[in-house]
């Protein structure tokens, strides 16, 4: 049974993911993003953005958290667990918590805030709400579509 974490852990938990954060940013890992992963009132990770790190686009805080956290408990699903964000998760960052089965995500500084020091991520917003899909072509197309369709034959037939 989880228990309701006090005042003090969680400003705990996000004094880590700043720390941690602030660390990074002097040492050029990363943005200004960082996260902690608790699970029944332990931290899992800590960790802070590796965009720059690791030429990666994706290494926002709470996607490094969920592969940290994945590869630390050699598990695909981190459900229970609770995260604890600088700043509002981005879409993808949502996704991947999603995808990894945990349902709860806390944050401190807002998308508003983001969007003021250059890290706006409206545009994936507006585009998953159907405001705006200028931005990106998803297009379906028919062709390819046998060879692809053998992906799904093998996959029958790994798991038959
Ligand atoms: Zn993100």
């Amino acid at each position: 049974m989880t228990t309701t974490p006090t005042g003090a852990q969680v400003d705990g938990w996000f004094a880590q993911a700043a720390d941690i954060t602030v660390e990074g940013m002097r040492a050029g890992t990363g943005g200004p993003f960082g996260a902690t992963l608790v699970d029944d009132g332990e931290v899992v990770v800590s960790v802070g953005n590796t965009v720059l790190r690791d030429t990666d686009p994706s290494g926002h805080a709470e996607m490094v958290a969920v592969r940290e956290a994945c590869r630390k408990r050699n598990t695909l699903d981190l459900s229970g667990m609770v995260m604890y964000a600088t700043c509002e998760p981005c879409p993808m960052c949502v996704a991947v918590m999603m995808w990894a089965g945990i349902t709860e995500c806390y944050y401190a500084s807002t998308r508003d805030d983001a969007a003021e020091h250059g890290f706006s991520d409206m545009h994936l917003r507006r585009y998953l709400d159907g405001s705006d899909t200028s931005t990106f072509d998803l297009v379906h197309l028919d062709e390819g579509r046998e060879e692809c369709a053998e992906i799904w034959a093998e996959f029958r037939r790994l798991n038959g």
